[in-house]
């Protein structure tokens, strides 16, 4: 197949532009990036990436880059972002390119919302081969356990669908992009229509009492709450309610699937005594992504991401923000109970309470080693309630050392992700992901 779609190689003008994304801190420095705006335009970048014997990288929103990539193919997936729903059906085909907020935006009109992330400016099927844990985690479970079918364009260019029982399909749902191009994902969508939903912000001197608090709520808290408990420094910026600006706070972020009883079940977590603000309301989901209050701006990032067996007791707050980092934010996210994964994916969660995601600014190289030095502080901080599990998606910039990959899956688990690595994408052409090598020399026969 000829490579026919708008293609720029490094001396072209918006090749910089084309090589970046959300987040700066990793470059990659490909030497030919694609737009598909097909299937075929993807086989053909395949194909033409297998002739001349390159690597192939896939990049949509960059909120995942960890590693960087360089002399291979990059293969940018925003214009494959049609989302096509079937309101009978409660199911959604999403394209490669959309984010969740495009998803969110096409399930709305039909009371129907899917297993979204807390940020929905987030690749929606990204997340997806990484398991995904989102808001409505603790009623209908990860992203990837609603996945009907996904459409993969394989390291040898044929076009594959893999469905439930396939070994593809379980590689896909949890293994990250190791396996193909994922070019759509036919998933299950739920009936959420509105939620009750926001964030109770306090003082972060009354983090001890409100992390007491929200450690003894969750032991609780019905699946109809998926909940989380950020410690935010937030920039001084006139765009964020003015009690925010500049503050060192303590966040409680919830959202309830029940817009009534939401309003009772989440008081005592949003009474302690000292609000800066509270931003809950019922809303459409599809709004939900304005509770994290997160930042769309491309700059570079470090991040950092753990699972936890229990909320560390006490929980050194002082030191936690003993930093001169401008923006900071430490998100520790209930995952406990609730409907749990009914398949396995990379999430490590078997025996998870909390899932810890962070993500600091790096704009310069000072920032970059005080922000690092920082979460080896954090990393230490949370010391015997790490899990030594750890979730695929949350794998960060600061969390990708050797085994980091190995350790998100049961070892049985991880040799079926090789096995299947090896068997349909032996010279491992897709490495720029959270890799898993081929393990052996497996010939493909059928998905
Ligand atoms: C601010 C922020 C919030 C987040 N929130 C959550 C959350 O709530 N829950 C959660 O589980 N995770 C969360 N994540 C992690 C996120 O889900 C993963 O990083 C995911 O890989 C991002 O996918 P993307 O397409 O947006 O990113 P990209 O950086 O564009 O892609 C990341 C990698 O995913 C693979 N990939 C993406 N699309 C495809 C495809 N179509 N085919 C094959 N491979 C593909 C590639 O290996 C690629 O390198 C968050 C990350 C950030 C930075």
């Amino acid at each position: 197949m000829d490579l026919t779609c708008e293609q720029l190689r490094p001396a072209d003008d918006g090749y910089d532009a084309a090589r970046t994304g959300w987040n700066l801190a990793v470059e990659h420095r490909p030497s030919l990036v694609v737009y598909p705006e097909s299937v075929e335009d993807v086989v053909a970048a395949v194909e033409y990436a297998r002739a001349e014997k390159l690597p192939v990288g896939v990049l949509n929103t960059g909120h995942g880059l960890v590693r960087p990539f360089a002399d291979g193919v990059l293969i940018r997936l925003e214009r494959l972002a049609d989302v096509t729903v079937d309101p009978g059906g409660r199911t959604a085909i999403v394209g490669a390119g959309a984010t969740w907020q495009h998803v969110l935006d096409a399930c709305a009109p039909h009371g129907l919302a899917a297993l979204s992330a807390f940020s929905s400016d987030v690749g929606a099927v990204g997340y997806t081969l990484g398991g995904g844990i989102g808001w409505l985690m603790r009623k209908y479970g990860a992203c990837s356990d609603s996945v009907l079918s996904a459409t993969v364009v394989l390291a040898d260019g044929e076009v594959v669908t893999a469905r439930i029982g396939d070994e593809l399909f379980e590689a896909v749902c949890g293994g990250g992009g190791n396996f193909g191009v994922v070019t759509s994902v036919h998933m299950g969508l739920y009936d959420v229509d509105s939620v009750f939903a926001g964030g109770t912000y306090y003082p972060a001197s009354r983090a001890p009492e409100v992390i007491a608090a929200y450690r003894e709520w969750c032991a609780s808290v019905p699946p109809e709450v998926t909940s989380a408990l950020a410690l935010v420094r937030f920039p001084a910026s006139p765009k964020l309610p003015e009690p925010l600006r500049g503050a060192d706070v303590v966040a409680f972020r919830a959202c309830h699937t029940d817009g009534v009883a939401g309003v009772w079940e989440l008081e005592t977590m949003r009474t302690l005594g000292g609000e800066l603000i509270d931003t809950f309301e019922v809303l459409p989901y599809s709004r939900i992504g304005e509770v994290a209050m997160g930042s769309r701006q491309p700059q570079a990032r470090a991040s950092y991401g753990a699972l936890l067996v229990d909320l560390p007791d006490p929980l050194d707050v002082p030191a936690l923000l003993d930093t001169d980092a401008p923006y900071l934010m430490v998100e520790l996210r209930h995952v406990e109970g609730g409907n749990r994964p009914a398949r396995p994916a990379g999430l490590g969660l078997w025996d998870a309470a909390y899932a810890v995601f962070s993500i600091a600014p790096t704009p310069s190289e000072e920032a970059a080693a005080e922000v690092g030095e920082y979460y080896r502080r954090l990393h230490g901080e949370l010391g015997v309630c790490r899990s030594k599990s750890n979730t695929v998606n949350y794998l960060g910039t600061e969390n990708i050392g050797d085994g980091a990959v190995r350790g998100c899956y049961t070892a049985e688990h991880f040799d079926r992700l090789t096995h299947a690595k090896s068997r349909f994408d032996p010279e491992n052409v897709f490495c720029t992901n959270h890799n898993i090598a081929p393990g052996g020399t497996t010939r493909r026969s059928s998905v």
